[in-house]
């Protein structure tokens, strides 16, 4: 069995942001060699997540109206985490939307159904992140 691993990095300029990462994945799986297997793609943030869905722009809308519907941004004294910081919103945008994703690799591709696609969904930006790619098979 063959294993390989790489970090993903973001720097979001904005609080909040859905990005594609999709062929960055697939980029990962062309480098590991790895033709028949698992990836595992996670956050390595709490405030971050890494999910599947559509790529499409009124789903994103419609995801950052009901995440702000479950846990607002403001007003930020609401929460009690947010002693000397303003993201408890954040870590339960994240929880809603997940840690991680995992992936069958077949024929060296990710072995999605028709609209399935990988993103990383930042919920307290402007800094430097990173996801983890861990591909494991032969
Ligand atoms: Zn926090």
């Amino acid at each position: 069995m063959k294993s390989y691993r790489e970090e993903i990095w973001f720097d979001i300029p904005t609080r909040r942001a859905f990005v594609n990462i999709t062929a960055a994945v697939q980029n990962c799986i062309d480098k590991s060699g790895i033709t028949d297997g698992l990836v595992l793609v996670n956050a390595m943030h709490i405030t971050a997540s890494v999910f599947i869905n559509d790529d499409e722009s009124g789903l994103h809308h419609d995801y950052e109206v009901w995440l702000e519907k479950l846990a607002p941004h403001e007003p930020v004294s609401q929460y009690r985490h947010n002693v000397g910081e303003d993201n408890a919103d954040a870590h339960m945008k994240r929880q809603i939307m997940g840690r991680e994703v995992v992936v069958a690799i077949t024929n060296g591709r990710l072995d999605f159904g028709t609209w399935e696609r990988i993103f990383y969904g930042e919920f307290d930006g402007r800094r430097k992140k990173r996801v983890l790619v861990k591909i494991i098979g032969e």
